[in-house]
């Protein structure tokens, strides 16, 4: 349990690709296991490409932490018998949480690469392969997602993907807690009630944070951007800056009643633990 019971914590990992970076991850997992998260997630390469690498991180993690380990499972390029396949090696290995994705297709890929067009599809063959077998998470937009027609159409959509079987939802990340909050309203008007808890992604570097920015659709506020522009030279300053904006969004989340924190690691431990730190979720008593 963390030193604030009522919220659920996560941390996700890609998967390594070097020997080293396994080792780097192992350790990084290890360091944040003092959160006690409910579950640690693998992220799944568009179109299955990191499939081997996320079974083998999920795995590891499973056999050799007491804390849950969940596979991110991207659908667009796959067929219908590769899914099931990957549901069946999951459920073997005792794993009950799956985060359910579409992904993205290639650029300028028009129609379907598989068996599968949207997120909600997936989620609806889980159910009806594995019944209740696993917790699945799917993605969700405060900020609404790149391709979305409109607002009305994508909260549709997400309606769809919890109808068909999903359990809590992980937001893409945010920098301002008001797409949050009313994106959670419009979800109540709904009537959709599952927990929607926010991905968290720590600030440590100004050019990926633009790049990884421009690819999901995540707005970074003016304000904010010309702040990390001016400190870009300067990596320690701009990291105490970042840590500074992030945990008081967190703060401001928790204190606005989200049901968790879902920290996206880029298999890095420091600026979460210093984050939780600040926030008073590390509970000494329960670190070991
Ligand atoms: P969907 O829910 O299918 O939505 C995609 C788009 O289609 C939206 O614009 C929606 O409005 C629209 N739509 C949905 N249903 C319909 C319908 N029936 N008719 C018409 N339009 C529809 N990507 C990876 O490749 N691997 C990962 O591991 C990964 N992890 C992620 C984890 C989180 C927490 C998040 C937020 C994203 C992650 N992504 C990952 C990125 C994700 O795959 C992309 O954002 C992708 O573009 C959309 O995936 P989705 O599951 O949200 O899709």
């Amino acid at each position: 349990m963390t030193a604030h019971p009522t919220l659920t914590l996560s941390c996700e990992f890609f998967p390594p690709r070097t020997e080293q970076g396994s080792l780097k991850l192992r350790q990084t997992r290890q360091e944040l296991e003092v959160l006690q998260p409910a579950f640690f997630s693998v992220t799944f390469g568009a179109g299955g490409t990191t499939q081997e690498k996320t079974i083998e991180t999920v795995l590891d993690i499973q056999q050799n932490s007491r804390f849950e380990a969940a596979p991110h499972l991207s659908c667009i390029a796959s067929t219908q018998e590769g899914i099931r396949q990957i549901l069946k090696n999951y459920q073997t290995h005792h794993i009950k949480r799956i985060v359910a994705l579409r992904g993205d297709a290639p650029s300028g890929w028009v129609g379907r690469l598989g068996d599968f067009a949207f997120a909600s599809e997936l989620v609806q063959f889980i159910r009806a392969e594995t019944g209740d077998h696993f917790h699945i998470e799917v993605a969700a937009y405060p900020e609404f997602h790149p391709q979305a027609r409109t607002t009305r159409a994508d909260l549709d959509f997400f309606k769809q993907k919890v109808e068909a079987g999903a359990n809590s939802a992980i937001t893409q990340y945010f920098y301002n807690p008001d797409a949050y909050f009313r994106f959670l309203d419009s979800c109540a008007q709904k009537n959709i009630t599952i927990p929607i808890v926010p991905g968290i992604m720590p600030i440590n570097n100004y050019e990926q944070l633009v790049r990884f920015s421009d690819t999901c659709g995540a707005e970074i506020p003016r304000w904010l951007k010309l702040r990390l522009k001016d400190l870009e030279e300067d990596k320690t300053a701009l990291q105490d800056f970042g840590l500074d904006v992030v945990t008081q969004l967190c703060d401001h989340l928790i204190r606005g009643g989200a049901p968790g924190l879902h920290f996206y690691t880029l298999n890095q431990a420091h600026a979460i633990l210093e984050i939780a730190q600040r926030l008073g979720l590390l509970n000494p008593s329960s670190s070991t």
